[in-house]
């Protein structure tokens, strides 16, 4: 076991000090809910059992022509790697904060470039397991598994062109804490602009508010709390779908709450 303090160790700043059992070794941890780097979490006061990956899961290694990387890397290395390894395709990585197991289960990306694109098979309790057996779309899997391991496609050519691409739609992010986007896209239309046209940029419930430069952010302005938070959450989903019928999805998760 570990203790985690979640409103120092997540994101958004927001959340309880609790012991998270450490996984050490492949197995059934079914009981558990499995955590990251928690940059797509909102912690409840009162959160389920939790459980994360171990140091012997923080690897890359290349492996039969195929590049092998274990469920606790964080992205900052895979990216460094890729960068010193002269290897494709891991530029998406630029300031998306995350580890390995938690950007797969989010396929989380950028417009195209997503997580998914190149992966070839994970590593779960039941073994590896094709990606073609896995449904995927845009920041969604249906894994129920925690992945312990996954293997991409390796291919030479780092792109520092794609990095600068990258650098730049990252630019006008807000500096303040967040969970990255608070809604997913609905399809054709842009969460961000939505809450925009419901007057919900820049909407502050005590210290947490929609950012007001990127709507679809909920920054935590510096002691932010969990009710703050579920309250825009609610309102904002409330106003969107009285004035334009769309019913907003949450990118974050809320742990310990039913939204
Ligand atoms: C400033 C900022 C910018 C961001 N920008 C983007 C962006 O551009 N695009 C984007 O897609 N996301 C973005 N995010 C969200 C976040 O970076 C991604 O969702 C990332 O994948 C989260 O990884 P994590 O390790 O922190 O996972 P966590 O937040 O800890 O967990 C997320 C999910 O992954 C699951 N999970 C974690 N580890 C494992 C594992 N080993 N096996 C199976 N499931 C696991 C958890 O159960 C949970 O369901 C941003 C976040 C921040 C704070």
């Amino acid at each position: 076991m570990k203790t985690i303090n979640f409103s120092t160790y997540s994101s958004i700043r927001i959340g309880p000090e609790v012991g998270v059992k450490v996984i050490d070794d492949i197995g059934d941890f079914s009981e558990f809910y499995i955590i990251g780097g928690a940059n797509n979490l909102l912690v409840s006061p009162n959160p389920p059992k939790l459980a994360i990956l171990g140091k012997r899961y923080d690897f890359i290694k290349e492996i039969d022509g195929y590049l092998h990387i274990g469920g606790a890397t964080k992205s900052g290395k895979i990216l460094s790697f890729a960068k010193h390894s002269n290897i494709a395709n891991f530029e998406l990585m630029q300031k998306l904060p995350g580890t390995l197991g938690g950007m797969i289960k989010m396929n989380a990306g950028l417009k195209e470039w997503e997580t998914w694109n190149h992966l070839v098979a994970i590593k779960t309790k039941d073994g590896w397991i094709e990606k073609s057996r896995i449904k995927h779309s845009y920041r969604h899997t249906d894994l129920k598994e925690i992945v312990f391991e996954a293997k991409f496609e390796l291919q030479k050519g780092f792109d520092p062109k794609l990095l600068e691409i990258f650098k730049k739609f990252r630019d006008n992010q807000p500096q303040f804490p967040s969970a990255g986007s608070c809604f997913k896209n609905p399809p054709n239309n842009f969460a961000g602009k939505l809450l925009d046209m419901a007057g919900l940029k820049g909407k502050r419930v005590g210290n947490m508010g929609f950012s007001k430069s990127h709507a679809n952010f909920l920054i935590n302005l510096g002691g932010g709390t969990f009710n703050e938070a579920i309250k825009l959450i609610d309102e904002a989903r409330k106003r969107v779908d009285e004035e334009f019928g769309v019913k907003l999805e949450l990118e974050i998760e809320v742990l310990g709450h039913q939204t």
